[in-house]
């Protein structure tokens, strides 16, 4: 059976010499050595100033609004998974959705300025499959009329833009680490800025505002993660760049298998360093995608429709249109991608989606 995608599980033995110390040292959460570890490892592979590593990243997104004390209108991306504008929602904002752009698939910059109103706080925009937003032509936008702009990065770790993490754009950024992310902890996530007075609040927002053991600095929530979470992207870590490399090597073969055969892909722009994070296809229609998977799942191969249905159609949303971002949603197919997928097998999938056509 082959899978959309396989997490990546470092050699056992890696995994117990960390629960060996664990064990040593009777110490399983609360901001332990091993988090401490991964946070300091991780900036300094990511390139960024400041990064709390929690729970998941839908709570990284959840708690960098409260900390940016985003309210009334959000505008956001359609086209994300349902965490963009559920955590929206859940926070006590109304999402209001600019439609993306039909190469990147990214929120179209160009459409954002009209869905501006009085009410509106922020931008929610996600970097889809690690391609990055137009994050300069958001900027000036934000900077205009003093909105916050948080980024939806659960796809971006690692990406770079322009010579630089894709991290550093925006006033937060959100990374998941869920167990099918490229870079992982089982479950996991991590809140990233550069603004030190965020910094300070986010610090204390993740562990309940506590200011030593009897004291609090204000509200907060229990955001920690563990130091079994961290033990695991601890081993993940070192082995990030090879994943890149062999997810790199297959996508470049499903590309020369699958050229010149009417299949779209997002446009990633030449001033990017990608990270492989997906392998999505856009269908001419939904019927040839419908008969794609079909004929995948015959073969015990399973293709996921990422990101379908679009968040307009979500029953505690306004309803609101967005004919790109609905349309995309119904074409587009992620194809198995995983570090040990074999040749061979890219081979029979690109065949099987070419007799489909
Ligand atoms: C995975 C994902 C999330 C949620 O991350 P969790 O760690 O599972 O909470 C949010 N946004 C996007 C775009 C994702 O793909």
């Amino acid at each position: 059976m082959i899978n959309v995608t396989k997490t990546y599980l470092p050699p056992l033995a890696e995994y117990v010499a960390y629960l060996e110390g664990i064990w040593e040292r009777t110490l399983v959460t609360n901001n332990g050595p091993l988090v401490v570890e991964l946070e300091e490892k991780l900036k300094s592979y990511l390139g960024v100033k400041h990064l709390f590593f929690v729970a998941n990243g839908t709570v990284a997104l959840q708690i960098a609004f409260k900390a940016l004390a985003l309210r009334g209108e959000v505008i956001t991306t359609p086209f994300s998974y349902v965490a963009t504008t559920s955590s929206i929602a859940w926070e006590g904002c109304q999402p209001i959705y600019v439609d993306i752009h039909p190469q990147t698939l990214c929120l179209d910059a160009t459409l954002l300025e009209r869905a501006i109103t009085a009410e509106t706080t922020a931008v929610v925009a996600t970097h889809v499959y690690g391609n990055p937003c137009e994050v300069e032509a958001i900027q000036v936008l934000a900077d205009k009329y003093g909105l916050q702009v948080i980024y939806d990065a659960a796809h971006a770790f690692g990406v770079q833009h322009r010579g630089q993490s894709i991290l550093n754009f925006g006033n937060v950024s959100a990374l998941s680490f869920h167990a099918t992310k490229l870079f992982h902890t089982g479950e996991g996530g991590a809140i990233v800025t550069d603004d030190d007075e965020l910094a300070f609040k986010l610090g204390y927002m993740v562990n309940f505002g506590h200011n030593g053991p009897e004291r609090f600095w204000g509200l907060g929530i229990n955001g920690k993660n563990s130091e079994l979470h961290a033990a695991m992207g601890l081993c993940v870590l070192p082995n990030v760049a090879e994943l890149i490399r062999c997810r790199q090597a297959l996508s470049n073969l499903y590309d020369q298998l699958l050229e010149g055969r009417g299949l779209a892909k997002p446009v990633i722009s030449a001033e990017t360093t990608y990270n492989y994070a997906y392998y999505p296809v856009l269908f001419p229609d939904e019927e040839k995608l419908l008969a794609v998977m079909t004929a995948l799942r015959e073969q015990q191969v399973f293709s996921r429709r990422y990101f379908y249905p679009a968040l307009t159609d979500l029953p505690y949303v306004r309803p609101q249109q967005a004919p790109v971002a609905q349309s995309v949603a119904s074409r587009v197919l992620c194809l198995p991608l995983a570090h040990d997928l074999a040749p061979a097998t890219v081979q029979q999938i690109a065949a099987t989606v070419i007799n489909c056509l």
